[in-house]
Parts: structure tokens; C-alpha cells; sequence
């Protein structure tokens, strides 16, 4: 009786992961990895329930069904763990392990041989189980989550392989296979109730993980440009201009400014200025480095923290930019425009806030506008006097 108690525990729990991952794929049905989560501990439920009410442990038609189940579940599992991580899932491989274990099943039943048919029962789970690990563990996730869920995949395959084994050798049958027939099999009982629970908390963190990025991402990143939100490039500012000074490296600030973006809107469409701003972001980002900040800080005007460089070389980066930009082709029939920015460009001095530098920066900006756009103006440091913006100054570039 107490071994039937303990039984219970694991289709408990895979009863209530089910509910739960059922619920959250309710509440967002595009994440269709949680529903294959939900699949598989559903079936889980239902090959123990099979088990514990009905299975009889000898009835062929039984352990055919049971086994099928389990393997379903397991696919359903192994597709959700790697649809998550982008991995195409090889049906192929999932079928062939299906049909190999339902001949397995059925030809044991046809010659009766209870003991094989023993041995089938998990087979095809945990044959699943190991594809699953081999499949997450190519795709190199450098995610500790998706680390322990190789883990948790690998010892479920490992477990199943060897039950024949382990009862062999300590109860020297494959009967105490049968369940609810030894303390060997409710230890066995324990562990893949273990195995189960752990390998649906790492699922159920994963899950919760992605949720937070998500968040984090949406609040952190503009989506029309790709780059950072003006609220997060101020923080990320912030945090950058202490390190630069703690170290004693030479920081920049360019603000750019599309030319005559109203024109492009008015002439060509919205979408065509939408499509400015994404293609501009998009050329900022593929000319900056890694421990460079770029952000979209207003309509059509990004700013870029420019890490280990003095406004001269700053003023470099901007004119590459800037040469790039007229590339970008606004075309809406007819209608062909090309696109041009303005940039402006201030080094941070010696106790320079980001506002300060930021000033600087966009007078040297309007400089430009006023001198005809499509150039770069550059204001050098040490310069704590030209807070009040003086021409001389900009050294505006030739067009
Ligand atoms: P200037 O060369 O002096 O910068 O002229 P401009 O036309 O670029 O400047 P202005 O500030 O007059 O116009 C900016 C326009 O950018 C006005 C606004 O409708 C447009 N805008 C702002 N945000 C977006 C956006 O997200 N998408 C699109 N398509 N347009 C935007
Ligand atoms: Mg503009
Ligand atoms: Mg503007």
C-alpha cells in the first residue's frame, strides 16, 4: 500500500505541471513550446494512470499503449524544449524510434516474451530523452537552464536504459520490473518522479526567464530602430561615463539628426519613414563596437556614447555614418530621395556631466543644419568654455 501512495506522487505532479502549462500557453498561444511542455506531462499523467489502475504487467495491448504514450510524451517535450531554442525538430528520427519500439512491443507480444516486452516499457521515452539532450546539447545554449535541461534529459534516457540492468542485477528478475511488485521498483518509482518534477521546474524557470527578457527587451529596446530606448541609453550612459572615468579611458557623444525627415514623410509615407529610421539604426549598429552605446532618443535623432575615443576619432565613426546614410534610398514610386543626417560631436572634459556634453554636441548639430546639413560638426575638448557654443569651434567637414 505504501509503495501504491508513493506511486501517486509523480502523476500528481505531473497533473498539477500540466495545469500550469497548459495555463501559460493559455495565457499566450504563440509560445507553442509551453503547450508541447503541457502535451508531455499530460501524457505522463495518463501512461501512470494506465500503469498504476490498469496495467497488469502482462497484457501485451497494455504495455503497447502505455509505452506509445510515454514516447508521445517524451516527443512532445523534446519538440517544446527545442522549438524554444530554435532547433528544427528531426521527425524523422522521433518516428523511426516510434515504430522501431511499437515493432519491438509487438513482436515480443506475438512470440510471447513477457520479459522483452518488460524490457520495451520506456524504451521509446528514453530513446527520445537521449535525442533530446544530444539535439540541445549541438545547439550550444550557453544558458544554464538549458544546460540542466541537457542533464535532466540525459539521466532520464539513462535511467530508462538501465532498469533491465539494474533489476537484474539486484533482484536477479526482470519481474520486479513490474510495478507495484518491489522496493527496487518504487525506488525506481522515486526517481523518475524526481526526474520529472526537476526536469518541469527548469522548464517552468525557463519560461519565466523568457518572460522577464522579453519584458526587459520591449523596455529596453526601441523596436523601429533595434537600438536602445532613450530611457535605457541614459542609464546605460550613466553607468559607462563612471566607468570611463574610474579607468581614465576618453569618452565621445555624437547626436545625429536625418535631414529633411519631414519631407520624406510627407512626399513618400509614413512607412517609408519608418523604414528611414529602421535602415539608419540599423547602419548605426553595424558601425559601432560592442562597449559603444547607441540610442533613439527622439523622432528621427539617435545619439551614440562613443567608448575609448576622443571627439576626433569620434568624428571619424560620424563621418562613416554619415557617408553610409546616403545610401539609404527613400523610394516610394516616382518619388526617390535621398537620405542624408546632421551630426554633432562633443568629447566628454573633466567633470563633464552627459547633459553638458550633450548640449555641445547638439549646438554643434544645429551648426550643421544651419551650414547646409549632411555634414559632420565637431566640438574638441578641453573646452569648458564653449558650454556657450562658439563657432570656431565646429569644424564642419566637406560635403
Ligand atoms: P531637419 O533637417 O531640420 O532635421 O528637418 P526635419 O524635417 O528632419 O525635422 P523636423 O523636426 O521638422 O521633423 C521631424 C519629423 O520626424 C516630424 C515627425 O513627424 C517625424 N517623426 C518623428 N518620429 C517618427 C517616427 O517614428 N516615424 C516616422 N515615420 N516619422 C517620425
Ligand atoms: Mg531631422
Ligand atoms: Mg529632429
Amino acid at each position: 500500500m505504501p509503495l501504491q501512495i508513493v506511486s501517486l506522487i509523480t502523476p500528481a505532479f505531473a497533473l498539477l505541471f500540466a495545469c500550469l502549462f497548459s495555463y501559460l500557453w493559455l495565457s499566450d498561444r504563440s509560445k507553442l513550446h509551453i503547450l508541447g511542455y503541457a502535451t508531455g506531462y499530460a501524457a505522463l499523467v495518463l501512461s501512470y494512470v494506465l500503469v498504476v489502475m490498469v496495467f497488469d504487467g502482462k497484457s501485451p495491448g497494455m504495455t503497447i499503449a502505455v509505452s506509445t504514450i510515454s514516447w508521445l510524451g517524451a516527443v512532445a517535450i523534446v519538440w517544446g524544449a527545442t522549438r524554444r531554442i530554435g532547433v528544427v525538430s528531426p521527425w524523422v528520427g522521433y518516428l523511426a524510434i516510434g515504430v522501431l519500439m511499437a515493432l519491438f512491443t509487438t513482436l515480443s507480444a506475438i512470440w510471447s516474451q513477457p520479459r522483452v516486452l518488460m524490457l520495451a516499457q520506456n524504451t521509446g521515452s528514453s530513446l527520445i530523452f537521449a535525442l533530446g539532450a544530444l539535439l540541445l546539447w549541438s545547439a550550444n545554449s550557453a544558458r544554464t537552464l538549458d544546460r540542466a535541461l541537457i542533464w535532466t534529459m540525459a539521466l532520464f534516457a539513462a535511467h530508462g536504459f538501465s532498469r533491465p540492468l539494474q533489476a537484474m542485477l539486484v533482484e536477479h528478475s526482470l519481474e520486479s520490473l513490474r510495478f507495484g511488485v518491489s522496493t527496487f521498483q518504487a525506488i525506481n518509482v522515486v526517481i523518475i518522479g524526481v526526474l520529472s518534477v526537476l526536469m518541469a521546474m527548469i522548464m517552468l524557470a525557463g519560461v519565466v526567464q523568457d518572460t522577464m527578457q522579453r519584458e526587459r527587451a520591449e523596455a529596453t529596446i526601441d523596436p523601429l530602430s533595434g537600438l536602445l530606448t532613450r530611457r535605457a541609453f541614459e542609464a546605460e550612459v550613466a553607468a559607462t561615463l563612471a566607468r570611463g572615468k574610474a579607468e581614465g579611458i576618453p569618452i565621445s557623444l555624437i547626436v545625429a539628426d536625418i535631414d529633411r525627415f519631414k519631407r520624406i514623410n510627407d512626399e513618400l509615407g509614413h512607412a517609408v519613414g519608418d523604414m528611414i529610421i529602421r535602415g539608419f539604426g540599423q547602419l548605426i549598429a553595424g558601425n559601432i563596437r560592442p562597449n559603444d552605446i547607441a540610442g533613439r532618443v527622439g523622432g528621427e535623432e539617435f545619439c551614440i556614447v562613443v567608448w575609448n575615443c576622443n571627439a576626433e576619432q569620434a568624428h571619424v565613426l560620424a563621418e562613416r555614418i554619415r557617408t553610409e546614410t546616403m545610401g539609404l534610398r527613400a523610394i516610394n514610386g516616382d518619388t526617390d530621395i535621398i537620405v542624408t543626417a546632421s551630426f554633432g560631436v562633443a568629447g566628454f572634459g573633466p567633470g563633464m556631466s552627459y547633459h553638458d556634453v550633450f548640449v555641445q554636441a547638439d549646438k554643434a548639430l544645429y551648426s550643421c543644419k544651419n551650414g547646409g546639413r549632411n555634414q559632420v560638426c565637431r566640438v574638441d575638448q578641453p573646452d569648458l568654455s564653449a558650454l556657450e557654443f562658439a563657432p570656431s569651434n565646429v569644424v564642419p567637414l566637406a560635403r
